[in-house]
């Protein structure tokens, strides 16, 4: 580890942050945050209890009604103040996240760039939070409509974008007056915890923020979610822990926003311009090594243009440069862990066993770390486990098809609803397409669709509600009506 990486690990706090204070953890065996390009440790983090996370939801409720008081305009300004700062220090958030995260340097920049707007965008959106103001239609009295924060927040955030699902949930929570107490995954904590150091330094006020690092989720997630202080659930994660925060959730009736996973689909048809849907391809499949809600993991491709498609996408694969992220010239990191790694494994293999073809790749490589081949597979017979299940990892199956009504079938036989990608030429076509596909979003022409200004969410079981946008802020709103009789 070079001495500027050893410096940026020294800087990040490694307690948890609970009223404005940096407190130990009490469980007894400390969380290792590991590279997961070496397998070795990086820091080693407190772990919280489920005392201690109950503190921290203690913390949040106790500075609640004095936050939702505060001038929207004074919460605009510690998040816009907090926005230049993790710009101002932007090269320190993007290596953190490369080295605990895996991904290249150069996503770890743009997921910086990324998750940082949404501190600005809930900023600007702040002091827009509005309602209305009308008569009854009987005439006989006057109806105003109020928002409100709904209260004390607990966000449970992923390891796969650990600036950003931090920031799209921290961002809209603030804006709107609510305090937020917030559990990172526990294999990627550290940006997290700089980011909170970021916000006090800002000037957020004591419990606003609070966070704990466990490696007892449930047991600490528990308590919290069904104390009656708490009002608002955000997750973002994979689909049977959603499921299930939502049965715990619904004991105690809170709010829930659910960002779950997905199975995205992406079409090209006979009239697509083959060299932009293998750079969409490479977006929509790579970023993150793989590991994204949002990572293509069907290509679904017109027979006539199959062969053309899946030799100069695997030629771009084959041409990634494996390594550890934060090297300059790197572009494909490890996934996360080993039991990631061999589920990748197991995914190709089955599909191989049914009779598809590797064009390039398809298994595990390096002497450390968790490296996978990127991988495209040919020919995937519909129905495969590869074709249902989340991949998470640099592999890409192509299915065939040949008519679009097939094409479409295809997309939309997934439980999952996410987003959907489509490459062709054809502008009605393209509407057809968007009318037809079950997904919260869809890419035309596009590999890349996350932004900070769009509502970011999906249908069927890839979750419930929408982050970003104006819709963002409203998750953590709640409607207030009031009659003003006529006298
Ligand atoms: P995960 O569901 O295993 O974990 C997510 C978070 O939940 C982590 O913080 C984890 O510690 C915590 N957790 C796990 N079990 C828990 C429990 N019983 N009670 C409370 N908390 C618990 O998911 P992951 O592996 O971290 O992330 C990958 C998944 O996230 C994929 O399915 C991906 O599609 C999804 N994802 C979705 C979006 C989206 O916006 N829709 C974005 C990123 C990732």
């Amino acid at each position: 580890m070079s001495t500027s990486e050893t410096s940026l690990l020294s800087s990040v706090p490694s307690q948890l942050f609970i009223g404005g204070q940096w407190v130990d953890g009490s469980g007894s065996q400390a969380i290792e945050v590991e590279d997961p390009a070496t397998g070795k440790v990086l820091k080693t983090i407190a772990n919280a209890t489920a005392e201690d996370a109950l503190r921290a939801l203690t913390a949040a409720d106790e500075a609640q009604a004095r936050w939702a008081k505060t001038a929207p305009r004074e919460r605009a300004e510690i998040l816009r103040r907090t926005f230049e700062l993790v710009r101002e220090r932007s090269e320190e958030f993007a290596t953190l996240i490369s080295l605990e995260m895996g991904k290249p340097i150069a996503e770890a920049r743009g997921e910086v760039t990324y998750g940082n707007e949404f501190l600005r965008w809930f900023s600007e959106e702040a002091s827009r939070i509005s309602g209305r103001f009308g008569s009854n239609p009987e005439g006989t009295g006057n109806m105003l409509v109020t928002m409100r924060p709904v209260g004390p927040a607990f966000a449970i955030t992923p390891w796969n974008f650990p600036l950003a699902m931090a920031t799209r949930k921290i961002g809209p929570a603030i804006a709107a007056g609510c305090t937020i107490v917030v559990k990172p995954a526990e294999l990627t904590p550290l940006t997290t915890l700089l980011l909170a150091k970021t916000m006090q330094e800002a000037g957020l006020p004591d419990g606003v923020l609070n966070v704990f690092t466990t490696n007892s989720s449930a047991a600490t997630s528990g308590p919290i979610i069904a104390d009656s202080r708490l009002r608002k659930l955000t997750f973002t994660g994979s689909t049977p822990v959603g499921v299930k925060l939502l049965e715990q959730a619904a004991q105690n009736v809170l709010r829930t926003s659910m960002e779950l996973g997905g199975n995205a689909p992406f079409l090209v048809f006979e009239d697509a311009d083959i060299d932009a849907a293998v750079t969409g391809a490479m977006q929509a499949k790579m970023r993150n090594i793989g590991q994204a809600c949002t990572a293509a993991n069907r290509f679904i491709v017109h027979e006539s243009v199959a062969a053309e498609f899946a030799s100069k996408f695997a030629e771009k694969m084959s041409a990634l440069k494996l390594g550890r992220g934060v090297e300059a010239d790197i572009t494909c990191g490890p996934v996360i862990n080993e039991k990631a790694r061999t589920n990748i494994k197991r995914l190709v293999d089955s599909a191989t066993s049914e009779g598809a073809s590797i064009v390039t790749g398809g298994g595990a490589t390096g002497s450390e770390g968790y490296f996978f081949e990127p991988t495209v597979i040919d020919h995937v017979k519909p129905g495969s486990s590869i074709l249902s299940e989340e991949i998470f990892g640099p592999v890409a199956p192509i299915v065939r098809f040949k008519t679009e009504e097939e094409a479409v079938r295809l997309a939309n036989d997934t439980e999952y609803g996410l987003v959907s990608y489509a490459f062709t030429e054809d502008l009605k076509r393209g509407m057809r397409l968007v009318e037809s596909l079950d997904s919260g979003m869809s890419g035309i022409n596009t590999g890349l669709v996350s932004n900070a200004a769009a509502p970011f969410g999906g249908v069927k079981q890839s979750g419930l509600g929408r982050e970003g946008g104006a819709e963002g802020i409203n998750e953590y709103l709640e409607t207030r009506y009031v009659l003003f009789p006529k006298s």
